[in-house]
């Protein structure tokens, strides 16, 4: 009584497309990557209703003859690998031969196919899986695969396609994947008889970027120098800091240009970004990994999305360095987000973004630079940093305690080390066309724009007018960042200067405290909180941070353990950033509902604007917003919207 049975041939494709072809996006992510794979320049791809009654993908690439194209839609039928070592380390998009006899098994299915030296190319039907003619073709060289009423066979999978309007923009999605990593291939896309997207070749990555983003994004990409950490070369463009999306679409990733997601990828992004990204908001980016195929395995998915990485701490870790890096140059630039080139005398007036999408992330001007992760290396990554990953501002001497001390409002541009912060960029433009010392890109505050206070919201949220309408300021969160950022000159340069407290105080811990603080002595010592052992689990507190005004020394530093201790929990390590304990002593030095008077806020204000990174708190959120006068008229009906 055999109850298992050897599946029929096309049955078994039926069962298998499902999993690589779920939808029509799918049959356009299959196609386009046999295309690429045959070496194609030119690649069309033609979408009726969504993708559900018809695709069509015409390539200019090096076409099969008649045997190649009969075997092609056999089951694991593939020109692209032959061993099991060739699967240890793929250079191709494709290598299961599983696409074409599914997309086969669930269509109506043509395939037409010429080499370039065949005087005769071959066609052939087949109809949900079965061969139903096969001729000659006399078409251009190259491939053209159609594929009609999709699922026509299997209703059970039909009844999961969406909405004609939402396949196609999965179908376009797609492409565009594809079509950023290959700019050197031209791309055609219409639905329905209509142009959606035309590409053509182009050697500039930018370029082909801004055809599909185009010119007001692209513009604000920062590009990401080339650099190969332990083996994982990182290179390509993102958004600076404040620019972000509320979903993943615009954080696209490629590995050796296949279009991959990958946790240690977002990791090493959210790390690089650090502060300058929004908690629950994704990173625009189009950044490219390359690395040895034996380094990691696509073998993994389905429609090979994800990748497993041999060590995805390295991978990690060079995205990280990568990112920070180039957030720190761009934050040089009087342009801010420009990508680095040009660089006009005139430092930047920012400019506040009228788009709705990014009303509550503003673009960050010429001084805001990221933060740099100054956490001593964990012992993985104790790798000796390459050269290009330097501190970039390690070396802003001793002054930067002065500076602390005294006012920021002069914009201080310190002439005795202009190249420290100036990016080579600049300096290469300099050579070229010698200028006044004043221009060269220095990291000096900008001025607070012109903004009039008004009031003050729920103790919480100064008012201002500005030029383009109301500004709200959340004087916690920016508090916040100019506590932290004064904590870290400090720390750079050697440590928080502090006060010593009349009386020390004394703490009585839980073990695991104990522990935490132990682990995390240095840190705090270097943060201007001097603490010891003082017994078991006891611990005597001398110092405090200079800038900390608390009557009540022991509530604080109860908060900032109770914080740490439960940051620590997240991390697998009881050791923590000395960024993040930082992040915890600055917050709890702000008292949300300290009454402010309004020579306190303009100063405030000033510091705020003297900051690196004036935009967003520790945390990343946002420390203004903006409500432009544009909007203001909408809502109350003056202006149309749109
Ligand atoms: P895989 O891509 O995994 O090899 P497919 O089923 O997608 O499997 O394709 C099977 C084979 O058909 C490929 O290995 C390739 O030799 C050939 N092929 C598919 N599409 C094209 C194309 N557009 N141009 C030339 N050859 C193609
Ligand atoms: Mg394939």
């Amino acid at each position: 009584m055999a109850k298992i049975r050897i599946l029929p041939d096309a049955l078994a494709s039926q069962v298998a497309a499902g999993e690589v072809v779920e939808r029509p996006a799918a049959l356009v992510r299959e196609l386009v990557e046999n295309s690429l794979d045959a070496g194609a320049h030119h690649i069309e791809v033609h979408a009726q209703r969504g993708g559900i009654a018809m695709i069509r993908i015409v390539d200019d690439g090096s076409g099969m003859d008649r045997e190649d194209a009969m075997l092609c839609l056999e089951r694991h039928a593939t020109s692209k690998i032959r061993t099991k070592e060739d699967l240890g380390a793929i250079h191709t998009f494709g290598f299961r031969g599983e696409a074409l006899p599914s997309i086969a098994s669930v269509s109506r299915f043509r395939l037409a196919t010429r080499e370039k030296s065949a005087l005769v190319g071959t066609e052939i039907e087949v109809n949900g899986g079965k061969l139903v003619a096969v001729r000659d073709h006399g078409g251009a060289p190259g491939t053209v695969i159609e594929a009609r009423s999709l699922f026509f066979n299997v209703p059970a999978r039909r009844k999961f396609l969406r909405t004609e309007n939402t396949e196609f923009a999965h179908v376009e999605q797609q492409l565009r994947l594809h079509a950023i990593a290959n700019p050197q291939t031209a791309f055609t896309l219409t639905h329905n008889g209509e142009l959606v997207l035309h590409l053509p070749a182009t050697r500039d990555m930018l370029e082909r970027i801004r055809g599909m983003v185009g010119d007001e994004l692209a513009s604000r990409l920062l590009k990401v120098e080339e650099t190969t950490v332990q083996g994982v070369t990182v290179s390509g463009y993102i958004g600076g800091p404040g620019m972000s999306r509320s979903n993943r679409q615009m954080q696209t990733t490629y590995l050796n240009g296949r279009p991959i997601e990958s946790a240690s990828i977002s990791y090493g992004l959210r790390e690089g970004y650090h502060t300058a990204l929004m908690k629950g908001q994704y990173p625009v980016t189009f950044l490219f990994i390359q690395m040895d195929p034996h380094a990691f395995d696509v073998n993994v998915h389905p429609a090979k999305k994800e990748v497993r990485f041999h060590d995805g701490h390295s991978v990690r870790d060079a995205i990280s360095r990568s990112v920070s890096h180039t957030l720190e140059n761009a934050a040089k630039l009087p342009t801010g987000h420009a990508p680095a080139r040009a660089i006009p005398a005139a430092a930047s007036t920012q400019a506040v973004p009228s788009s709705r999408q990014e009303q509550f992330a503003m673009p960050v001007p010429a001084s805001s630079a990221p933060l740099r992760n100054i956490a001593p290396a964990p012992a993985a990554t104790s790798a000796p940093r390459t050269q290009p990953f330097a501190p970039a501002v390690s070396h802003r001497a001793a002054d930067v305690l002065a500076r602390i001390a005294t006012e920021r409002s002069t914009p201080a541009i310190e002439p005795q080390a202009p190249e420290a912060a100036a990016p080579p960029e600049a300096q290469e433009e300099e050579v070229e066309a010698p200028q006044e010392p004043q221009a060269p890109a220095k990291a000096a505050p900008s001025e607070p724009p012109e903004y009039r206070i008004i009031g003050v919201l729920q103790k919480l949220y100064v008012l201002m007018e500005g030029k383009e309408g109301l500004v709200l300021m959340d004087q916690h969160a920016a508090h916040e960042r100019v506590n932290f950022e004064k904590f870290r000159r400090a720390i750079e340069s050697g440590g928080v200067p502090c006060q010593r407290l009349l009386l020390p105080v004394t703490l009585q811990t839980t073990p695991r405290d104990a522990d935490l603080l132990k682990q995390n002595m240095a840190s705090l010592n270097r943060l201007g909180i001097e603490i010891e052992p003082f017994g078991p689990n006891i611990f005597k507190v001398e110092t405090l941070p200079a800038f900390l005004k608390t009557d009540d020394p022991a509530a604080w530093l109860d908060q900032v353990i109770e914080e740490l201790s439960s940051l620590s929990t997240k991390s697998s390590s009881l050791r923590l950033s000395e960024d993040a304990i930082a992040t915890i002593a600055c917050r709890a030095s702000v008292k949300s509902n300290d009454v402010l008077s309004i020579p306190e806020m303009q100063a405030l204000l000033k510091d705020l604007f003297a900051c690196e990174m004036p935009y967003c708190c520790p945390h990343g959120r946002p420390t203004l917003v903006q409500i432009s006068t544009s909007e203001l008229e909408r809502k109350f009906g003056r202006r149309a919207p749109g």
